[in-house]
């Protein structure tokens, strides 16, 4: 509606990237380097590129790769320019800035000279588009990963049980909204009485 007609560059790009994620996540055996789909549809120059651009870190859980997030949303190269699509997490996120500074250090000495890397805001990131490995990755560094699903088209969060990400025990609850940084939430566990942060559902 409104809002729709006021996002033009969704609904062009949005195709590009249903048509590929899908078919790189059921394809891809394991690590970055084969993706069979992406590699036969993109040349390989394109390939290499986006696997340089999936390795930069979030700089606030660097543990976190801007793939494992879902920031990373498309890497295009045309000639010698490279154009990496990322959307931000959360809007005014400063972490934006390091990430796309990041990128283009490190496509740059990967030797691509010509980078540009374009903010997109519409469809907003959700929690929805982080990878599984990105949870795991998450728990393993003691950050509970966002539970439930964002909801689509409205203002609801499905918010379920949060699970201890030391014990595993789900009687955990919620002491302050905001934990280290604005996306997370701090949390105690009742079980092993740690507190820890959950990476809130957006
Ligand atoms: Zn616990």
């Amino acid at each position: 509606m409104l809002r729709q007609a006021q996002q033009p560059v969704v609904a062009a790009q949005r195709p590009v990237v249903a048509a590929q994620r899908p078919a790189a996540a059921a394809q891809r055996p394991a690590g970055a380097a084969q993706r069979p789909a992406v590699a036969a549809q993109r040349p390989a120059v394109a390939e290499r590129a986006w696997a340089v651009a999936a390795s930069v870190l979030d700089p606030e859980v660097p543990v976190l790769t801007i793939e494992d997030l879902g920031v990373l949303r498309d890497v295009a190269v045309d000639g010698d320019r490279v154009t990496v699509t990322i959307t931000p997490t959360y809007s005014g996120c400063p972490a934006m800035d390091a990430i796309r500074d990041d990128v283009v250090l490190a496509l740059t000495a990967a030797g691509f000279a010509d980078v540009e890397v374009r903010l997109v805001l519409a469809p907003a990131w959700t929690t929805d588009w982080m990878t599984d490995a990105g949870k795991h990755k998450l728990v393993e560094y003691g950050i509970a990963p966002p539970s439930g699903r964002a909801a689509v088209d409205g203002p609801i969060r499905l918010q379920l049980s949060v699970r201890c990400p030391r014990c595993g025990s789900l009687d955990t609850r919620e002491i302050a909204r905001f934990g280290s940084t604005s996306c997370k939430a701090l949390y105690e566990c009742r079980a092993c009485l740690e507190p820890f942060d959950h990476f809130k559902v957006h």
